[in-house]
């Protein structure tokens, strides 16, 4: 729980998605802020390992866990692992997400929409319900926060690139939204934070490693922003600076 006269960060964070980009760069500052860190990975073991080596050279706590989000079984497996090693939650970012290679909407497979919304949608749905059932009052335990990560993409629709992406990330923006009022009387805070274009290997992932200088005209600030910019605006979110603040989507865009 956040600490009534403190501002750092609740004490146990899983962070999905932690090994790379701008889970890494949250599982990072969370750790400089006394956090203990589960760092969720889904393949990368190795960058998964580097941010908890660089966690632990530094003196924190940290821990990486494989799971696949989209897979119910796994994430069980996750939240039993950070039970076990790091204590009950109190902290969850919901960060693991996917883009697929630009296509149009009569172009899409069900094989990747169902890759997509499973990863994105049900993997931080199914996250926020273990995070639920460990951190309300209503089920024993002494509340927390929760940050989703959402995209500028729910609001601009991304045409012609990836529609189902965008898509995804709206319904993110109806569920912190939802699930922040749900859980607010129970000592839980839930948000999202919408990055605009951050520079991350997540471009590459989706056939446009070039994106980020591709697009800064399209910028009011005419740059891109780095993931430790999103990280900090996420950590600020789950810090008790941010005691009064739920179900807020933030854009972290650069103006756009
Ligand atoms: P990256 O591609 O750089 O990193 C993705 C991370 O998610 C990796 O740690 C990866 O693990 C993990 N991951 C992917 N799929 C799964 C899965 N099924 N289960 C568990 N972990 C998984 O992404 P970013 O840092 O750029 O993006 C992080 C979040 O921010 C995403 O939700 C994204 O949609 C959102 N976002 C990013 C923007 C950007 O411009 N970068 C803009 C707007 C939103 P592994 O290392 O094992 O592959």
């Amino acid at each position: 729980m956040n600490a009534p006269n403190s501002s750092v960060v609740s004490p146990i964070v899983l962070v999905t998605g932690g090994s790379r980009g701008i889970g890494a760069a949250v599982a990072l500052l969370a750790a400089s802020k006394g956090c203990a860190v589960a760092v969720n990975y889904h393949g990368n073991l190795a960058a998964a390992e580097a941010v908890v080596g660089q966690i632990r050279a530094q003196g924190g706590k940290a821990i990486s866990v494989q799971a696949d989000v989209a897979v119910e079984a796994q994430v069980l497996a996750m939240f039993a692992r950070v039970d076990a090693e790091l204590g009950r939650l109190t902290a969850l970012v919901n960060n693991a997400g996917v883009v697929d290679m630009p296509a149009r909407v009569d172009a899409m497979s069900v094989a990747r929409l169902t890759r997509m919304f499973n990863t994105n949608v049900l993997g931080s749905f199914v996250c926020a319900r273990e995070a639920v059932l460990r951190m309300s009052t209503k089920h024993g335990g002494q509340g927390g926060a929760i940050v989703n990560l959402s995209s500028a993409a729910a609001r601009l629709g991304s045409p012609g690139q990836y529609v189902d992406y965008a898509a995804s990330k709206g319904a993110i923006d109806s569920f912190t939204v939802g699930l922040a009022k749900e859980v607010a009387a129970e000592g839980i805070r839930v948000n999202a934070v919408r990055p605009g274009i951050i520079d991350t290997e997540i471009h590459a992932s989706g056939g446009l490693p070039d994106r980020v200088a591709q697009t800064v005209g399209m910028v009011p600030m005419q740059r891109g922003g780095s993931a430790h910019e999103v990280a900090q605006a996420i950590v600020w979110l789950l810090s008790n600076e941010a005691s009064y603040t739920t179900g807020a989507v933030l854009d972290v865009t650069g103006g756009r």
